[in-house]
């Protein structure tokens, strides 16, 4: 399956295919990155606690 262009956000790790990330409203946008994650239920994930993620989707664990 070939990935379409995704980036990630330097600032909350989400996973984004637009030019502008949803979550923080900013372009700090990066397509080298690390590891995806897929948040469900974030009050219950550990990972998402260690991240600060309070929004399910899903997230680049590193992003260079
Ligand atoms: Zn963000």
């Amino acid at each position: 399956m070939a990935r379409d262009k995704e980036r990630a956000c330097r600032n909350c790790h989400l996973i984004t295919r637009k030019n502008i990330c949803p979550q923080c409203k900013t372009h700090t946008l990066s397509d080298k990155f690390d590891g995806i994650c897929i948040i469900l239920d974030p009050e219950n994930s550990e990972l998402a606690k260690k991240m600060n993620i309070t929004v399910a989707g899903k997230y680049a664990l590193r992003v260079r």
